[in-house]
């Protein structure tokens, strides 16, 4: 029997399942969404005009991976690697959660916790395995509720949505271990008879899996095997390299070696007639960022029929067309002729892309946050929770002014009732909206280390680079002028 090819809903269809023609508002709101997911957010004021040479990476900025599908895929992989190497088969039962992880969060790898944290340190949220640790738990582990996340032996920050699958199965591990009766529950790790188990070989590990995977080539080898189901592909990424390419030089800067490089370009930008090379000026593959914007590696060319590399360090002029391996940030600048004030780098990884670009070499940044969409979509509909934080935090404000002495005679009061409660309950609201783990960008009113590094490395940020067809060519991005806090309140 066959079934009717689903037809595109009317727009009548979609007013009646929204309930558009009864609440306006909420059409509104919509179309308000719709605006502002293609838009592109200044952090600082640019000109592209000045923009002389525009860089991209690949990974999740030229090639977005659909999710949860390539998520799953990973998490699989690794799931099934560190059974192989000898963890219990119960393990096998768990499959991908998209809603548990987000990215940049923090691994203790002493006490197996997974943390959100602010820009310095301090704990937003805590959680063991699937289980959300709250006020005494959390202090039991960190009395002041901070770690030194600069202590990169103990802490590893998950900068990637590559590393949302090994979050997942870490979390999967703790949770395992935590509730099985065969295993003791220590401080830092698991004891079964003579062998212990710390959280710290456990994530050791994981990240041993997540390479193997990365090495042995089966994740890129199964994706390139269904690129329909793993990566979106726009026919607005042409034109926008087009256009690019008219008014300035292009480069493509990806870690990934040259053979996957070529298999995920050709499915995005190849045309009749026209090869997927030939919208870039140069291309470097295994730049090993963040290595490539300091010293970086030998500069190598790639044999584009074979895709081995020659042999010995390339130093001639740029040769259009050519494809090199390695190299630094410091080389492209040279062969492309341009200082790195008028480069634009459009990348996704918050450290090895933009933190680096910008530290480093100067470069004006673009940020590429696949997850704002989803976040704006959650921030339209729940804002007015928002509202009601700030309003709870005035309150609280006036509450500890007026009754200063009722909070030194009764604290408990104060701290168990208003603001425990209240403000405990508004954030939670908040955070679930997003998923299990809250917002990339905050918990309730406190932003994450991922929104400060964001509003101080990327000078641009959008949920898409494609997003910059938008704007014409000689754009100016203008971000308003930020007063330090005792000057913006004698403004007001
Ligand atoms: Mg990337």
């Amino acid at each position: 029997q066959q079934h009717p090819e689903p037809s595109e809903p009317s727009f009548r269809q979609i007013c009646q399942k929204h309930e558009w023609f009864n609440k306006p508002q909420n059409m509104f709101s919509a179309v308000f969404v719709v605006l502002v997911t293609h838009r592109v957010f200044v952090n600082r004021s640019l000109t592209l005009e000045n923009i002389k040479c525009y860089g991209f990476d690949m990974d999740y900025t030229l090639a977005i991976y659909k999710s949860p599908d390539y998520e799953s895929l990973g998490f699989e992989m690794i799931r099934d690697r560190i059974v192989s190497i000898g963890y219990p088969h119960e393990l096998l039962r768990y499959t991908y959660d998209p809603s548990f992880p987000t990215r940049g969060l923090v691994i203790d790898t002493m006490y197996g916790n997974l943390l959100k944290v602010d820009s310095n340190g301090n704990i937003l949220v805590c959680s063991h395995g699937f289980r959300f640790l709250k006020g005494e738990n959390i202090h039991n582990y960190y009395p002041n509720k901070f770690i030194q996340r600069d202590n990169t032996d103990r802490f590893y920050i998950l900068n990637t949505l590559f590393n949302l699958s090994e979050t997942y199965l870490y979390a999967c591990l703790v949770d395992f271990f935590t509730r099985c009766t065969r295993y003791t529950n220590l401080l830092t790790g698991y004891q079964l008879g003579d062998l212990f188990m710390s959280y710290r070989s456990m994530f050791q590990d994981v990240r041993d899996a997540m390479d193997f995977i990365h090495d042995i080539g089966i994740l890129k080898e199964r994706t390139i095997k269904n690129l329909e189901k793993y990566i979106v592909k726009d026919a607005n990424l042409p034109v926008l390299l087009t256009r690019i390419k008219d008014m300035a030089k292009v480069f493509l800067a990806t870690n990934s070696d040259y053979s996957y490089t070529e298999a995920i370009m050709t499915y995005l930008l190849e045309r009749p007639k026209r090869s997927w090379r030939s919208y870039f000026d140069l291309i470097v593959v295994d730049t090993r960022k963040p290595l490539f914007f300091g010293e970086g590696t030998v500069l190598r060319q790639v044999d584009t029929d074979t895709g081995k590399l020659r042999v010995g360090t390339y130093t001639g002029d740029l040769q259009h067309g050519t494809v090199y391996s390695g190299g630094s940030s410091d080389i492209v600048c040279d062969l492309l002729d341009v200082k790195g004030k008028n480069i634009l780098y459009v990348g996704d990884h918050i450290f090895g892309d933009i933190l680096k670009s910008k530290k480093r070499q100067g470069w004006k940044t673009f940020l590429v946050v696949p997850e704002l969409t989803k976040e704006l979509h959650v921030w339209e509909e729940k804002k007015s929770l928002f509202e009601e934080l700030k309003c709870l935090d005035s309150f609280l404000q006036h509450f500890f002014k007026l009754f200063s002495r009722l909070v030194k005679l009764c604290p408990e009061f104060v701290c168990d009732v208003a603001v425990g409660l209240c403000l405990q309950v508004l954030t939670y609201r908040m955070d679930i909206s997003y998923g299990q783990m809250g917002s990339l960008l905050r918990s309730g009113s406190r932003q994450t280390l991922f929104a400060s590094q964001l509003m101080r490395y990327a000078d641009l940020y959008s949920s898409t680079c494609i997003n910059l067809l938008h704007y014409p060519p000689n754009y100016l991005f203008t971000a308003p002028p930020v007063l330090v806090r005792h000057l913006s309140c004698l403004n007001t």
